[in-house]
């Protein structure tokens, strides 16, 4: 057998939530959209196809030109200043790659997304993560001290679903030399990005993606705002047709249909809200979310919270055939569940299973 580079023999790979491919689950563990996306996505898609798919014949273009300009002038940006991505994960990885090595460490909150240390254990560099208080505060100093080269927030952060202030991340960005990554996955959700950053300084860059507000994960499209240099950094280790034809054609058609997209993103928090006001009726915590899903922290009937309660409550939803998400590895997160925000009678069923417990 060939030799294995020493750090991948010892890799562990990144875990993603079940996708479970029988019927009749209620899906609330990976943060899907429960909305279609636009009809005009439909459309785009069969037009890229035409009647004999002969477009795929042909590479497509290769730097997501039009993606790129129309993410620009939605923010205000150039479009040297935008870069797409098989996924905002592939962006990730990018940036992962470029600044980061044995010497160049990374620095990440925990809890947080658990796939950057995947990414800097494929690169074989290390990542620092610094603690979280239940409190929230962005640990700015304890973030610059890390020395860290790359440094990996994301906003509003996973799982609790809880933004940091706009100003505790200019803070961030403001005190240190490094660049600063902020992960916007969710932000179409909060009140506020951190865009306006972006004509303050040269080293932060935002990432988001169309798998949870534009309803498109399965077609894997993300994208990365910064700084001319940084994009023309990712732009030289990417693949060279890294977006296909019928994501880009997809994407565009999601971008177009603004309207659309505002109206599920409302209904998202909207939902998101009543499931919050009617989790607290029950007498459990639950932080207050601005993302697609929520981190709540469930009680049995002697009103004890702990890994053992929330893992009987996974197992109890999952024999109800209610899919949710739990970290039991991270002492933070053991006593929780994370939970998508689905339909709205989907999450009615959520709180009436709840309500139903016999834990
Ligand atoms: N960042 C965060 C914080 C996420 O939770 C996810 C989804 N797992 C991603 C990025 C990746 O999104 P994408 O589907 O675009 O790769």
């Amino acid at each position: 057998m060939p030799a294995i580079t020493p750090h991948i023999q010892g890799l562990h790979a990144y875990t993603p939530g079940l996708q479970p491919q029988s019927s009749g689950w209620i899906k609330l563990n990976t943060n899907e959209n429960p909305y279609p996306p636009s009809p005009k996505v439909h459309s785009a898609i069969l037009a890229e196809l035409g009647t004999d798919a002969t477009s795929l014949r042909l590479y497509p273009e290769p730097i997501s030109r039009q993606l790129r300009a129309t993410v620009a002038s939605l923010n205000g940006l150039k479009e040297s200043q935008v870069f797409f991505g098989n996924g905002s994960d592939e962006v990730l990885k990018y940036l992962v790659w470029a600044y980061t090595d044995g010497t160049l460490k990374a620095a990440m909150l925990d809890p947080s997304y658990s796939l950057y240390p995947v990414l800097t254990g494929i690169k074989n560099s290390s990542i620092i993560q610094v603690p979280l208080s239940r409190s929230m505060e962005l640990p700015v100093d304890k973030l610059i001290n890390s020395g860290a080269n790359l440094i990996l927030i994301t906003q509003p952060n996973a799982p609790t679903g809880v933004a940091f202030p706009l100003n505790d991340l200019r803070a961030l960005v403001a005190k240190t030399q490094s660049l600063v990554v902020i992960d916007e996955a969710y932000s179409a959700f909060a009140d506020e990005t951190a865009v306006p950053l972006l004509a303050e300084f040269d080293n932060v860059c935002i990432t988001r993606t169309f798998s949870k507000s534009h309803s498109l994960a399965g077609l894997r499209i993300g994208y990365v705002m910064g700084c001319h240099k940084i994009m023309d950094t990712l732009d030289r280790v990417r693949d060279a047709y890294n977006l296909d034809r019928i994501a880009q054609a997809a994407a565009l058609a999601a971008l177009e249909d603004s309207h659309y997209f505002l109206d599920t993103i409302q209904k998202i928090k909207t939902t998101r809200d009543d499931f919050r006001s009617a989790i607290e009726k029950l007498g459990w915590f639950i932080f207050p979310s601005k993302a697609n899903f929520v981190f709540v922290e469930p009680r049995n009937s002697k009103g004890e919270n702990n890994a053992s309660v929330a893992q009987a409550f996974y197992h109890y939803l999952e024999s109800k055939k209610i899919l949710v998400r739990y970290f039991g590895n991270n002492p933070f997160t053991s006593a929780g569940l994370r939970i998508t925000i689905g339909l709205p009678h989907e999450m009615n069923l959520v709180v009436k299973t709840f309500a139903e417990a016999n834990i």
